[in-house]
């Protein structure tokens, strides 16, 4: 019997199977959606997994959502069982971080760092790094963080800062000196602590790979480098990718379309692909035919995509499958926005799970998924919002990661700070913090313990007194890590949980699993770099419709797709339509629908209301581009 792999190869058309066994050099596909680059690309790392089975070398492959990633991973297993330990399948951040573990030491870099990914936590280390300096800094200087950002985003660390450099990356001339200042501030309290914002682990990785013998220890332990979605490799992420691989590596494989470049807001650039092709002097394979859309689909597609004018010339337009789903395309126009969402509720509501499982609705922002769900909710219709989440929404997982964070730090106050708030809403523990710290100053112990032994002489209710003292002996050292945590998630859900908890509790469990698969949880400190790198967003209820905005709905299928608010000043974004007509941002917009409409397996519904939120809107023009409302109609009124 054939293999997955050997089946896989087997039904792919002879222009992927030729990029699947390329073996001369940096290649590029290019190709539009569902044409199969994803498909290709796990099929290539498995293949050489398999012709090498007695070799060592490893392959590396690097991808923007830790989701795609799992994904990824789990095809690969699927296609060479046993051999996928060989591949590092990873984001950009993720993969920066393991090169950290490994070689950070060489800047100061210690292995056990914490991530700080939260808008948040960076603030509270800038005030820490400028209450050091009271003379020069005020409380108001806290503005100076996006300049700090966009300039690590860009890889200028503080030793190159100047303030030219400052002004150009959003510095008013009055604060450049101050930004300089307060970049090395910022920079000295990370170091400091050991931490590292998400900017660092490019920018850090970066000057690891400034030493030429890092770049070649890489090239060397991976032998191939393979990129999935490259159109949304920003500036940093390039120039570090060109950095690895100097002027000796070749094995670069990288799939792309620069018709779905849309984090443009984020640094990627659709001028990036054709850098690309002459920095690595890349070969191009394009591969024409749309395996997933209906034949309507991929027209309309083709036909909205032209107007853009950024977009490589080079490319052909893309073809439908023989074998393709007929398909429809149907519209819907609704007097307002509320009755679009109920409508399209109603319609949902006549599914059943097996339909509804395989259904996405999209939208160009949050706030009309929030309504589209609340919507749902009132026709009795579960969802699940695949957009990405920060944090648990539970005060009971939050507590548990400050007390994992804690244990971890027991020098970080603002931490214990969480994690006295987070316990104290979901089990009373009135407890004044300064004197919790006081306390722990005179009987010179951690706060952590000063904390659990409170909370254990506080005779609370189920589940809080077990759950403390779990997480008591586990920062006494006196049980183990997975285990333990494992205890304290059974003591939640034992206890009737109430819906952010079970949510959370779900989304644990599919980062343990994630995590596992890259050898992660084996101790406490990784454990926790890995979960700030992570979404939190509770995996899909089986049996329910997927809500998502344009851009979490990247690389996926289904067969049936909504996509709401196909109206003027919501896509295109009011904020594009401020630029003029054939400005970048607009340019973004369209792909952003390019994207969405091409998700679509069967049938895609396109709706729209005439009112949002009481305004009058027109239609998008991208319906019409679509060559949609030629006939002055777009559809009955609802
Ligand atoms: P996107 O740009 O949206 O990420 P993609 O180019 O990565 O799309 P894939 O997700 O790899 O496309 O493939 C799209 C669909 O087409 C998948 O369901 C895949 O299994 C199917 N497919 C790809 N190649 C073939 C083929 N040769 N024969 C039949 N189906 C195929
Ligand atoms: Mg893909």
């Amino acid at each position: 019997m054939d293999s997955a792999l050997e089946t896989s190869l087997r039904e792919l058309t002879d222009i992927q199977r030729q990029a699947v066994k390329w073996e001369d050099g940096p290649l590029l596909v290019l190709a539009g959606p569902g044409s199969g680059k994803t498909r290709v690309l796990t099929c290539r790392i498995a293949r050489l997994l398999e012709s090498t089975r007695e070799q060592r070398f490893r392959i590396l492959a690097l991808t923007f959502t830790n989701k795609a990633a799992h994904e990824m991973a789990n095809r690969v297993t699927r296609f060479a069982p046993g051999l996928e330990g060989r591949a590092d399948i990873n984001t950009f951040h993720g993969f920066c971080a393991q090169v950290l573990r490994q070689h950070g030491v060489h800047l100061g870099i210690k292995p056990n760092f914490a991530i700080y990914s939260r808008t948040s936590d960076r603030q509270a280390v800038l005030a820490d790094a400028l209450r050091r300096n009271p003379r020069r800094f005020g409380r108001n200087d806290q503005h100076l963080l996006p300049v700090i950002d966009a300039l690590k985003a860009r890889l200028v660390g503080p030793g190159q800062v100047t303030p030219r450099i400052a002004r150009r990356n959003g510095a008013s001339p009055h604060e450049t000196n101050r930004v300089v200042r307060a970049y090395r501030l910022y920079e000295d309290e990370l170091h400091r602590t050991n931490a590292l914002d998400f900017n660092s682990l490019i920018l850090k990785a970066y000057e690891l790979f400034g030493y030429p013998a890092m770049a070649q220890h890489y090239q060397t332990v991976y032998r191939y480098w393979l990129v999935d979605e490259f159109q949304d490799t920003n500036g940093a992420q390039y120039t570090l990718l060109r950095r690895m691989a100097g002027e000796d590596f070749h094995q670069l494989f990288a799939v792309a379309d620069d018709d779905q470049t849309i984090y443009e807001w984020n640094g990627a650039n659709v001028h990036r692909i054709r850098k690309l092709v002459d920095d690595f002097s890349c070969r191009v394979v394009q591969l024409p035919t749309n395996f997933r859309c209906p034949p309507h689909i991929v027209e309309a597609a083709n036909r909205l995509v032209v107007y853009n004018a950024r977009r490589a010339a080079w490319k052909q337009p893309a073809q439908p499958s023989p074998h393709a789903h007929r398909g429809k395309i149907e519209r819907r126009v609704f007097e307002t926005d509320e009755k679009e969402m109920a409508g399209i509720a109603a319609e949902i509501a006549c599914l059943d799970d097996v339909a509804r499982a395989q259904t996405a609705i999209l939208a160009r922002t949050r706030a009309l998924l929030e309504s589209m769900r609340e919507a749902l909710d009132a026709a009795g219709v579960s969802a699940t919002i695949l957009i990405r989440r920060d944090d648990f929404a539970s005060p009971e997982m939050r507590w548990l990661v400050t007390c994992l964070k804690q244990i971890a730090r027991p020098l970080d106050q603002r931490n214990m700070a969480t994690l006295v708030e987070t316990f104290g809403s979901f089990a009373a523990l009135p407890l004044d913090f300064n004197e919790l710290t006081s306390r722990a100053a005179a009987d010179g112990v951690t706060l952590m313990s000063v904390w659990t032994h409170t909370a254990r002489e506080a005779q609370l209710p189920s589940p809080a007194a077990e759950v403390v003292s779990a997480v008591s002996s586990l920062a006494a050292g006196d049980t183990k890590l997975s285990p333990t945590v494992r205890e304290i998630l059974g003591h939640f859900e034992n206890h009737d949980p109430h819906d952010d908890l079970k949510d959370d509790l779900c989304a644990w469990r599919r980062i343990e699993r994630e995590v596992r698969a890259v050898n992660g949880f084996a101790s406490l400190d990784r454990l926790l770099q890995e979960l700030e790198m992570r979404s939190k967003e509770p995996v899909p209820v089986p049996g329910t419709v997927s809500l998502a905005t344009i851009h979490g709905a990247k690389g996926l299928e289904f067969d049936t797709v909504y996509l709401i608010g196909m109206a003027e000043e919501i896509l295109p974004s009011w904020h594009s339509l401020r630029k003029q007509n054939g400005s970048a941002a607009l340019e973004e917009e369209r792909r952003g629908c390019f994207v969405a409409i091409t998700r679509t397996k069967r049938r895609l519904i396109l709706s729209r209301a005439r009112q949002y939120k009481g305004w009058p809107k027109q239609p998008s023009r991208f319906l019409e581009e679509m060559g949609f409302l030629n006939d002055g109609s777009d559809g009955p009124s609802q």
